[in-house]
């Protein structure tokens, strides 16, 4: 156990958590410190003017907790990994079976993080949840609790200036078919 920031937090093992992330094929990825995750209340204000999913997915605003409670969920931690998947896709649709591929792995990765001694593991979806064809729209409804999880925008991420501080590339996107660069994020602690 080490102090840090005013409280005993587990030593985190990197060499063996990155054992772990070969084992699921994740070899693209930067360490961060959490208190260098951007949380900002823009980020929130997008979800609610301009998204069409506001409102419609289990994970996303309004059913996710307030933006000073998301930084707080963030400070819980000693330390987080940002995860970078880089995607074209043909139609926009084709972006969906992806998603779930990836956000089903991720979630696998979560449990083998918890069982390896890190009980704080967290994973935020490179996108918003779509384990499920057709989403419920609540948290209360939701049909898979367990895997469900938020996308960081979901929890007022500033994702642009959080991966452009930790040298990875990120732009707006003008057409479909330019390729995607996604990205998740494992809290750990
Ligand atoms: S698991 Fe299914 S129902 Fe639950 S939030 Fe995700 S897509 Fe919606």
């Amino acid at each position: 156990m080490t102090l840090n920031a005013g409280r005993l937090t587990k030593i985190i093992d990197h060499g063996k958590l990155e054992k772990i992330f070969d084992v699921f094929g994740f070899t693209d990825y930067r360490w961060i410190k959490p208190p260098n995750i951007e949380v900002a209340h823009w980020v929130r204000f997008k979800c609610i003017f301009g998204c069409s999913s506001y409102g419609k997915k289990g994970t996303c605003p309004p059913q996710v907790p307030s933006v000073e409670e998301c930084r707080a969920f963030f400070n819980d931690y000693s330390e987080a990994v940002i995860f970078h998947f880089a995607k074209k896709v043909e139609k926009p649709k084709d972006r969906v079976p992806w998603s779930k591929e990836v956000s089903k792995k991720l979630i696998k990765l979560e449990r083998e993080v918890f069982w390896s001694g890190y009980h704080k593991a967290f994973v935020l979806f490179m996108d918003e949840c779509r384990l499920c064809n057709e989403c419920t729209g609540t948290r209360e409804s939701c049909i898979n609790k367990d895997d469900a999880r938020p996308g960081p925008e979901s929890l007022a991420v500033d994702v642009f200036s959080t991966v452009r501080s930790v040298g990875y590339p990120i732009e707006v996107l003008k057409n479909y078919d330019d390729e995607m660069n996604r990205y998740a994020f494992l809290m750990v602690e």
